[in-house]
């Protein structure tokens, strides 16, 4: 009897230590037991090196919502199954939530060290993984915590690891990343730039945000013929922020789109501007974004702005990067033929730097080729007879567009680019964007 209830007691206790340190699924330990775990290391541990890797599988929603969540479960079973083999003395491997599993590391000797049992991790999962539907791919990453200044808590050792896995680009697959304290700063200063752009979005009148304007200048007959808007963004305590980073900003965290048809607002206000002024046939480029462009409500809503802001097609300029266009060329290209359709201008931008073959300018729905710094910046030092920039510029001619030169800085740049019959400049020389004031002025020759 007596023995019958202890044999009874442990049978309980030992399927209530099951419940409570154990996933169900896979017979992992699980996140409360990494939890213990990793606070007995960093607290009582003798070790001094302690590692904490974070796994993710990358495409496991996409197959969970697409084949059901028993498919999921069987691949969660495979992952956890394959990643037994790595099991060594110094590592032991949790389930951590959803996709992801952990794997803590004790007495490892250096970083290198890491990163090759970080590679075996990976590699566990570079060939299809069998299930019941067939051979399935996984997408996976992986991040790694060290647990450098002894003062490490749990709770912070696995924060860095999901902060450094929200780093990993997507595209980038089978990617280790180390956790690095400057990640956390970053990841603020992000969060901060977001906010201001929601805040800006929220209210178009604030003015954290607003555009420069940059002159163009015909080189034939000296006329300004318009301006390239370029957007600015200051920050209370972060200053100004480059387009470059908050533009980018603004992509991965899905306000570009709103961003850019609060440009195209703006822009239509200094339109209206140049207007009252006098200026009714100056063209204001606006720079778009790939993602904008290929929304399918692009051409609608673009439409509704100009209608809105009594803007007049042909004072409209959209300037696309080559490397947007050459990306998805058929989709672009074909949406570019709809804009034009509409009587707006379409300039190449950054012409030159993304291996698209000077035939090929052909093809394209462009009116105007932009031609990137690079090879402006290549006048001041080289010989003429070294420089393509002139066959640029007979190449565009040659299919009926026009040549644009950006970032001209010195004379002699302007004397190669009139002697080649470059038809517009832009850049320093002739002025650095300018505020909607100042654009006005510098119009007036004041
Ligand atoms: P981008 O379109 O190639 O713009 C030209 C950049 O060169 C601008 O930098 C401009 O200020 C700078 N620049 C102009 N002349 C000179 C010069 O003579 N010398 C030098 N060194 N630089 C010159 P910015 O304003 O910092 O813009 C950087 C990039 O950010 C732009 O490159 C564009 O790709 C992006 N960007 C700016 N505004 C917008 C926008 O409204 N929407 C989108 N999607 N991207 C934008
Ligand atoms: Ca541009
Ligand atoms: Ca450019």
């Amino acid at each position: 009897m007596l023995f019958s209830i202890m044999y009874y007691g442990y049978r309980k206790n030992k399927r209530n230590v099951q419940l409570a340190f154990y996933d169900e699924l896979t017979g992992l330990p699980n996140q409360t037991y990494l939890e213990d775990h990793l606070e007995e290391l960093l607290t009582h541990g003798k070790q001094k090196k302690v590692a904490l890797m974070m796994l993710n599988c990358n495409n496991f929603k996409v197959l969970n919502m697409t084949y059901g969540y028993r498919y999921g479960n069987d691949i969660l079973k495979e992952m956890a199954k394959k990643l037994g083999d790595i099991t060594g003395k110094n590592s032991k491997i949790f389930r951590f939530d959803g996709d992801r599993f952990a794997v803590v590391v004790g007495d490892y000797k250096d970083k290198n060290q890491l990163r090759e049992l970080g590679e075996e991790v990976l590699n566990l999962f570079k060939h299809p993984i069998s299930t019941a539907a067939g051979s399935q791919f996984l997408s996976m990453e992986l991040s790694i915590v060290e647990n450098k200044n002894q003062e490490n808590t749990t709770e912070k050792m696995i924060q860095d690891a999901a902060l450094a896995l929200s780093g990993i680009n997507h595209n980038e697959q089978f990617a280790i990343s180390f956790y690095e304290e400057t990640m956390e700063d970053q990841l603020k200063r992000q969060d901060r730039i977001e906010k201001a752009l929601r805040e800006c979005i929220m209210n178009p009148h604030d003015e954290q945000f607003f555009l420069a304007y940059q002159p163009k200048l015909n080189l034939e007959t000296n006329a300004v013929i318009g301006f390239e808007a370029l957007a600015r963004l200051h920050v209370e305590g972060a200053g100004s922020i480059s387009p470059l980073e908050f533009i980018s900003i603004a992509e991965e965290r899905h306000l570009i789109y709103e961003l850019g048809n609060l440009i195209f607002w703006k822009t239509g206000q200094f339109l209206t501007r140049l207007k009252e002024n006098g200026y009714e046939d100056l063209i204001v480029s606006v720079n778009v974004s790939g993602i904008q462009l290929l929304r399918e409500t692009f051409l609608t809503d673009f439409q509704n702005i100009l209608k809105i802001s009594d803007i007049r097609p042909q004072c409209l300029e959209l300037e696309i990067t080559e490397s947007v266009l050459l990306s998805n060329y058929e989709l672009v290209n074909r949406k570019l033929q709809q804009i034009k359709e509409k009587g707006i201008r379409i300039s190449l931008d950054d012409f030159g730097t993304g291996f698209s073959s000077l035939s090929r300018l052909r093809d394209m729905n462009i009116d105007i080729v932009k031609i990137d710094k690079y090879f402006i910046d290549k006048i001041v030092d080289h010989g003429e007879d070294k420089l393509i920039t002139a066959d640029i510029i007979s190449m565009a001619h040659k299919f009926g567009l026009q040549a644009v030169a950006e970032g001209v800085e010195e004379k002699k740049q302007m004397d190669y680019l009139k002697k080649y019959h470059c038809d517009v400049v832009q850049g320093y020389y002739i002025s650095k964007p300018l505020s909607q004031n100042d654009a006005i002025l510098f119009l007036q020759g004041v």
